[in-house]
């Protein structure tokens, strides 16, 4: 069975890798529905082949269901071909209460902090957590020291529930876009700086961090530099959480 996170262009790639295997039902879930998470979703091949179930879960955004979303951008304004072309079963299904089961894999959610609906999922099996939380600006505006800052602390409150969803993780997948010196100017932009992502994943006790959705400014060399300064800002808190870098094709083994 595949749970897929997202919509971006990677879902092209792995639509062509799943085309050799058996058409099967797959459980996509949308964190929103800004370019970014959806656009990859018309070059999806197996949207276009018989023998396909592809149930689609998110929130529903304001007044539009999120079915009139994946329609929309097949437009023919913006593409040659329309949802009633793709020869897949498409379910839509708007989450509602905190979680779902599909065979042995638990799927909750929670609200994030990004412009318009915005939701982190978990996903628990076999006792071991993922969470997937690609777009989320933890600690809002906060741009002083973060060395005394704990659970307890006044900054920190508004936050814990967010906190709890992530604590215990085995692998946590979180942006950090903006450095700390990149994050004044970018303030409610709905992305975590550097430092404020550190801290979350440090009071959250996760074991491994894969940090995502990289500013596509940032070269190759400027997130070299940028994972330095996670490690080391990781150091100072005194946190025993494993960070690395997200990357296309990147497999884990968890
Ligand atoms: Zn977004
Ligand atoms: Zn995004």
């Amino acid at each position: 069975m595949h749970l897929i996170f997202d919509a971006g262009s990677g879902i092209r790639e792995l639509g062509r890798e799943l085309m050799a295997e058996p058409a099967q039902q797959l459980h996509l879930f949308i964190t929103h529905t800004h370019w970014d998470h959806i656009q990859g979703f018309p070059f999806f091949p197996p949207a276009y082949t018989p023998g396909w179930e592809i149930e689609i879960y998110g929130e529903k955004h304001l007044n539009k269901p999120l079915k009139s979303v994946f329609k929309g951008q097949l437009d023919s304004e913006y593409f040659p071909v329309q949802m009633e072309d793709m020869r897949a079963h498409l379910g839509f299904h708007h989450l509602h209460g905190e979680s779902i089961e599909i065979e042995d894999v638990k799927v909750s959610w929670i609200r994030v902090e990004h412009p318009g609906m915005t939701l982190g999922y978990k996903i628990e099996i076999e006792g071991k957590k993922i969470v997937w939380i690609p777009d989320n600006e933890f600690l809002k505006g906060h741009l002083d020291p973060l060395d005394d800052i704990s659970r307890e602390s006044d900054v920190v409150g508004p936050y814990l529930p967010l906190i709890d969803f992530v604590t215990g993780a085995d692998t946590l997948i979180h942006e950090a876009q903006y450095t700390d010196e990149e994050y004044p100017a970018k303030v409610g932009w709905g992305h975590t700086s550097v430092g404020n992502a550190c801290l979350l994943a440090h009071l959250a006790g996760v074991k491994r961090w894969l940090v995502t959705h990289h500013d596509p400014t940032h070269d190759d060399a400027f997130l070299e530099r940028k994972l330095n300064q996670t490690r080391q800002m990781l150091h100072r808190l005194g946190s025993s959480v494993q960070v690395a870098h997200a990357y296309d094709g990147l497999t884990e083994y968890i």
